[in-house]
């Protein structure tokens, strides 16, 4: 008999009649008004769960007492207990490397779109006030020759050096849980402390996990040491920045701006602070989203996901068990 999957994230029909052949799957759009209540329904004959942004917490982990696997479809795994999935016996898979190259370009699109004030003077445009030739109140500054300041020198932090590095000849600090002799020698990045990055980086870049130690680590004072013409870019996850302390530091120019992909609560509510300053350029957790990598993503998962119901160990295991 097939086993039982709950799918809670939209597959391309390719990838849904693979997932089929093998597996019985039950499709739960946990956005319509229904969602949970129908999700509750499914968890207690679910062998397997796959999708993404979907807080799993123990509540409704108790009603599935036959899982084995949840498939996430994200790389960061900060929406799940992994110590209580483990616990459970519970396999956890994520998405790594297929969505790197994408969520770079994503971080070097928000430091040049806040830097270069792309969408500020695109509204501007298009609100019909290009009447004359640009001064100094519409310029914005350079990122090629700059110091980026990447926090988190994992994958996507790697590949945001060698954008900087070799695309716009920036010279490249970083801070990380340790150092990376190999990507100081291919990107001539140098490591050094999260104070002395702060305080030396034209643009800072997070791209840490969201974890117990990264939970608020940009606050009022690593603001406060950012020099005031520096932009911070986040891609990683909202809570590693304490946002009311960097909607002050921005309303109060302590620096020249910020790029935010991801926010403490999403979707970003209409009224945030953060939609009222020029100095903000706010996308809606875009990081991964190209058609080539979400649906590379989605193989990545169903790949996870069929490995781990059919005994072996998936390639891309979170918690060995
Ligand atoms: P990764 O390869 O694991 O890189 C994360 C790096 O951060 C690692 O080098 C890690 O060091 C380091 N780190 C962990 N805790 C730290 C701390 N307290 N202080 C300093 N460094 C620390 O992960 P990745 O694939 O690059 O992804 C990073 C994160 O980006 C994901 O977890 C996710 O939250 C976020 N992301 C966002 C989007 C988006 O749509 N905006 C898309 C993809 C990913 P160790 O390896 O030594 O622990």
């Amino acid at each position: 008999m097939k086993k039982r999957i709950v799918l809670y994230k939209r597959l391309s029909d390719a990838l849904l009649a693979k997932l089929e052949e093998q597996v019985e799957v039950t499709w739960v759009d946990t956005g319509a008004a229904d969602g949970l209540a129908r999700l509750r329904d499914a968890l207690p004959g679910a062998h397997g769960l796959l999708g993404a942004s979907l807080r799993l917490g123990s509540e409704l982990l108790d009603l599935a007492p036959q899982l084995e696997v949840i498939s996430s479809v994200s790389v960061g795994v900060d929406n799940y207990d992994v110590a209580d999935l483990t616990r459970r016996g519970v396999m956890l898979t994520n998405t790594p490397d297929v969505l790197t190259e994408t969520t770079a370009d994503t971080g070097f699109a928000l430091i040049l779109a806040a830097a270069r004030r792309v969408v500020e003077l695109a509204d501007w445009v298009r609100e019909g006030k290009w009447q004359a030739s640009l001064g100094p109140a519409h310029f914005g500054t350079d990122v090629h020759g700059k110091t980026l300041g990447i926090v988190g020198m994992g994958r996507i932090g790697e590949a945001l050096a060698r954008r900087g590095a070799a695309g716009f000849g920036m010279r490249v600090l970083y801070h990380s849980s340790r150092a990376r002799p190999e990507v100081e020698a291919r990107h001539a990045a140098r490591y050094c402390s999260l104070d002395a990055l702060l305080a030396e980086a034209d643009y800072v870049c997070l791209t840490v996990p969201l974890s117990a130690s990264t939970e608020g680590l940009i606050g009022a004072r690593e603001l406060g040491l950012m020099k005031p013409e520096a932009i911070l870019v986040n891609i990683a996850r909202g809570r590693v920045v304490d946002e009311a302390a960097l909607i002050e530091a921005l309303q109060r120019k302590r620096i020249r701006g910020a790029g935010l992909d991801v926010f403490v609560q999403e979707p970003l509510a209409a009224d945030s602070p953060l939609l009222q300053l020029d100095n903000v350029v706010a996308t809606p957790h875009i990081g991964s989203a190209t058609h080539e990598t979400r649906e590379a993503m989605a193989r990545c998962a169903v790949e996870n996901l069929l490995s781990a119901l059919a005994g072996q160990r998936p390639p891309n295991l979170v918690n060995p068990i």
